[in-house]
């Protein structure tokens, strides 16, 4: 794991609120890594990310951090039915477990304000449906396993107001491009959206044309 010069911004500094700040001196957290102090004023301002950044950087507080408090901060969106609110986009089912239990520690001092749920395949859609019936502030998900949870219509997409791909390259070297596609499909146009990925093929920068509006863009 990297860590940035003593000089540069801690957490505090880029913004982030005292119930995450908290957690993350918890967690030890010292100063952000580079990935984290480029990208977490960006999601804060609503920006959106394009971040080159391999696993070890810190790339899950790098999104996850600025996500909750923009979440905990947006009193006006609408929770009624089968929302979603963010959905963060992974291409196995250990990562989804992974980021979801990382948004549930960085979450772990909002009092429960927010819902965080992981639904991949390889176990049963019940329990995962049955979670998600009173929506999810923060889902967690593999492309094929959300898909059959749409066509069941156990959620709804069209109130997604940030969009996380991780791990963009894998998700496309593992044939998950049509899924995707679909997905992608099923969301509200205007979103924010931030995408990470440790390699940048054509297929993915032709995914980061088409989806993202003038990214901040992180490269190490
Ligand atoms: P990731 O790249 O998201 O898989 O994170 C790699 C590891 O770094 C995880 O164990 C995190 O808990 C840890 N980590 C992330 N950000 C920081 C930070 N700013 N300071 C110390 N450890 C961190």
């Amino acid at each position: 794991m990297t860590q940035a010069s003593s000089s540069a911004a801690n957490f505090a500094q880029l913004g982030i609120i005292a119930p995450l700040l908290n957690r993350l001196t918890e967690l030890a957290y010292v100063l952000p890594t580079p990935v984290q102090a480029a990208t977490i004023p960006a999601v804060l301002a609503g920006r959106d990310v394009l971040a080159g950044a391999n696993t070890g950087s810190g790339k899950t507080a790098a999104f996850a951090v600025p996500v909750l408090q923009q979440l905990v901060e947006a009193k006006t969106d609408d929770k009624s039915g089968a929302y979603v609110r963010c959905l963060v986009l992974v291409p196995t089912r250990e990562l989804a477990q992974q980021v979801a239990d990382s948004f549930l520690s960085y979450a772990s001092h909002l009092n429960g304000q927010l819902k965080i749920v992981a639904a991949f395949g390889g176990v049963s859609v019940n329990a995962q449906m049955q979670s998600l019936r009173a929506g999810a502030d923060v889902l967690v998900a593999t492309p094929g396993r959300l898909l059959d949870l749409l066509s069941s219509n156990a959620i709804k997409l069209n109130r997604v107001s940030v969009l996380v791909l991780d791990e963009a390259d894998r998700m496309l070297s593992l044939g998950f491009t049509d899924e995707l596609a679909q997905v992608l499909d099923a969301l509200p146009a205007k979103k924010q959206t931030l995408l990470f990925s440790a390699t940048f093929p054509e297929e993915v920068r032709e995914l980061t044309t088409k989806l993202l509006n003038n990214p901040l863009e992180y490269q190490l």
